[in-house]
This record gives C-alpha cells, structure tokens and sequence, in this order.
C-alpha cells in the first residue's frame, strides 16, 4: 500500500479508538464513583477481555508469520522451477539443433554415397558443406594428402555456391599447423593469435583470412586431408560450427578414402601393369571421343604408332627380364616426350605403342615423332654393366587429313609404320 494512504488510515483508527475509549474511561469513572460493585465485575470481565484479545494478537502474528514463510517456500519453489523449465527449454533447443544436424549430416552421406570418383566427391563435398553452413563470405577449401610426396594438395573450394581459385594450392601455415598437430583449429582472429606470426598471414594468400575453422581428415589416424573454412570476417564461426565440421569431416574421411579406392581400381582396370601406360581398350575409348570432339570443332588431331627394331633378338640376347626394363624405359620416355600437353600414351601391344595427339598437326606429330627417335636412337641402356643400344620406328597419321574414322586412322599409321620398318627402321614415316 502507497505509505501516505497508510499513515491518514492509522490517524483514522486513533480516532475511532478514541472515540470508543473516551465514553468506557467516562463510564469506568462513573462505576467506580457509583457502583463499586458492578465496576469490579466491569474491570474484571475487561480484563478477561483484553488477556482473550492478547491471546489472539499473538495467534494471528503467529500465523501471519507462518504464511510468510509458506509465501516465501512458494516463491522459492516457483523459482527452482522456472529455472528447471528454462535447462529443459534450453535442452530441448539444443536437442532440436542435433536433430537437424544429423538430418543434414545424413543428406550430405547419402549424397556423398552417390559419388565414386575422388574428384565427383571432392566438390560434392564441398558444395554440401558450403550449403550446410550458411556464412556466405566464408571459403571451403578441401586439400587431400599425398602419402607419397607427404604433401597437400587442394582438390576442390567453394565460396557462395561457386567454385573459386586459391592462390595456396599446397595449403598454407595453418594447414601445415594441422596437418603437424593433426588437431582441429579455430581461429577467431588470425592476427592475434599467438600461434602465428601475423605478418605471415597477410603475405601467403591474396584472400583475407581472420577467422578460419580447419579440420583434419583422418582414417585409423592417417591423415587424407584437411577440411577447412575462412572468412575475412574476424569471430565469424562459433565452437558448435567446429564441431559440426568436425562431424562432416570423420564422414568425409571415409568416402574419401573409399574414393581413392575407387580411383585406383579403376586406373588398374585400365592401365598396363608393366609400363603403366593405358591399355589399348582404353585408348580406342578415349580416340573415338577425341575424334568426336575435333570434327565437332573442325580440328586436326594425330595418331602415332611405335615398335621397337629387332626386339625379339634384344630378348633373345639379354633376357625377356631385360626386355621388359627396356619397355619401361621406353615408356617413362614416352610420358615425358608426349605426356604434356594432352597426350594420351597406350602401349598397344608387346613392344607396340601408340599416342593420341590431341589438336595437333600431323607436320608437328611427326617433327614430335622424329625428335623421339633421335632420343632413343642418343642414349645407351645400361644393364648390368653392358652398353645396350635400341631403335626405334614410328608411323604417323592424323585426322580428318588421312583418315576420317578410327580404325581407318589406326591402319594409316600403322600401314606408315610398316613403311618406316621397310626403309630401314630407326625412323618415322607418315601416311
Ligand atoms: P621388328 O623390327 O620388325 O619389329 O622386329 P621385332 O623383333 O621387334 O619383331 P616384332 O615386333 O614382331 O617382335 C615382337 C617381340 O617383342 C616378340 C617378343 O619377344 C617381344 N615382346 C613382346 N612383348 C614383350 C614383353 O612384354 N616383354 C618382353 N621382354 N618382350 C616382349
Ligand atoms: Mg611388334
Ligand atoms: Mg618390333
């Protein structure tokens, strides 16, 4: 109650107090001047009275504090329990968030299970991951680990549901960092952290990074590779946003390296187990759709056929073991002769090769062909201690000039091959 209301309340009850004590004290007076007698009844039934109303004072201030502390037991109760109700709210939001992350974490499984090369999983995962977080200024950035050369090498990175160039194609100080702790990181401002040199982080990519989330891949505790992303935006992902790369990358681990799998059955498939060089099914796959592709743009393309001269009494003479180390030789020659750019290396056949130059001239084919022959032609082959020596004769014909379809382009070549036998060997002739 408002305490003015209260005071002009208690001047009301001094009246009204007054106003009934001023004629009792009169009449007290009266009696005990009058009727003595009935003035000790009077005070006596009086203090009866007053001991009676003492008596419930007492009861009803004992009471009034009981309902005080039964008033304050409720408040404390009522309390407990809205905090109760707010650990359950909070509980049941955070339940609800993993919910929806492991819905999402299944969608990004069943779309990562769809994909069987490396390179289809690579940017299906990044463009899912990109998707899952919504940061539309950050970065993912996948690197795969080569256990070979032990280094990373990206393999897809997305930034607003686009594919994007990144400058590091080897990962940068925070990469090596993970890949040495292979422990997560979260960064949430890369300048002030004191783990790397803030210097260092403006230098080694164009792209501004301030906070970065990264996460190492790993199977049995081998490292595949890093999951990663940045963002110029410093204090831009949060702890759960770690957690939750974190869970997408132990699934990403495992398709990944499913994936490899996948790759090298395939290459097995379809590669010669002694040079490494493709088979010849696959060649003829893969010349077909290049024939395709240059009459679809009109362009010349060539086909060039190799035997090695007098190779049967190179075995006879040093071994077929010898032979096989001279077609790999010859191989390893190939792939850095016309592996670059776009050949398409085969071994036919026995001793038999054969390369598919994309966009290129049969004049350029064959001054290629020739500088080939006069490689093999320069250098000796050592084995075991012995000076060998092989030659080699090629044949060249190309498209649409010689021949228009496949078969037509493989017997031109092969039928100029023969030529170069004819006229000598350690030569080229074309169709
Ligand atoms: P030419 O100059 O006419 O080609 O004479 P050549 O002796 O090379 O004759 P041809 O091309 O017909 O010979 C094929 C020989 O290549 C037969 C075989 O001994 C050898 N050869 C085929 N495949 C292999 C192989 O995988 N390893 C080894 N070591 N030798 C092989
Ligand atoms: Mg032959
Ligand atoms: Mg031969």
């Amino acid at each position: 109650m408002i305490p003015i209301l209260k005071r002009r309340l208690s001047k009301y009850y001094f009246f009204f107090v007054a106003s009934l004590l001023v004629p009792l004290v009169g009449f007290f007076i009266y009696a005990s001047q009058y009727e003595t007698k009935f003035f000790l009844f009077l005070a006596l039934a009086f203090a009866v009275n007053i001991v009676i109303l003492l008596g419930l004072y007492r009861r009803l201030k004992r009471k009034r504090s009981e309902v005080d502390l039964q008033k304050e037991e409720f408040f404390e109760k009522a309390n407990l329990m809205k905090a109760d109700l707010e650990k359950e709210w909070q509980a049941i939001g955070a339940f609800r968030q993993k919910i929806i992350a492991y819905s999402q974490l299944k969608g990004l499984v069943e779309r990562l299970s769809a994909c069987l090369s490396v390179e289809d999983t690579a940017h299906t995962l990044c463009q899912e991951a990109a998707g899952l977080f919504s940061h539309g200024d950050s970065t993912i950035i996948l690197y795969l680990f080569d256990q070979q050369t032990g280094e990373l090498s990206i393999a897809a990175a997305e930034r607003n549901q686009r594919a994007v160039n990144i400058k590091s194609k080897h990962g940068d100080m925070f990469d090596r960092w993970v890949m040495k702790t292979l422990q997560p990181l979260h960064l949430d401002d890369a300048r002030h952290d004191f783990r790397f040199d803030a210097d260092k982080v403006e230098g080694e990519d164009a792209r501004q990074i301030r906070s970065l989330l990264s996460v190492p891949l790993l199977v049995h505790n081998k490292p595949v590779g890093i999951l990663r992303m940045d963002s110029p935006v410093p204090g831009r992902f949060a702890k759960e946003d770690l957690r939750f790369l974190k869970a997408i990358g132990d699934v990403a681990a495992v398709t990944i390296e499913n994936a490899q799998l996948y790759d090298k059955v395939e290459d097995l498939a379809i590669r010669d187990s002694l040079t490494g060089l493709y088979l010849r099914r696959y060649m003829l796959d893969r010349l077909a759709e290049e024939l395709n592709r240059h009459l679809r743009r009109d362009q010349e393309m060539s086909f060039i056929m190799f035997d090695l001269d007098y190779f049967k009494r190179y075995n006879d003479r040093f071994g077929h073991t010898a032979g096989d180390i001279v077609l790999k030789y010859v191989s390893g020659l190939l792939q850095t002769h016309f592996g670059d750019p776009g050949g398409i290396i085969c071994r036919y056949g026995g001793e038999e090769f054969c390369v598919v130059l994309p966009e290129c001239s049969r004049k350029d084919a064959v001054a290629r062909a020739q500088e080939f022959v006069q490689l093999v032609d320069k250098e000796d082959i050592m084995l075991r201690r012995e000076r060998t020596h092989i030659t080699v004769s090629i044949g060249v014909a190309s498209f649409p000039r010689d021949a228009k379809l496949k078969e037509e382009l493989i017997q031109k070549a092969d039928e100029a091959l023969y030529e170069a036998k004819k006229a000598g060997r350690n030569r080229v002739c074309s169709a």
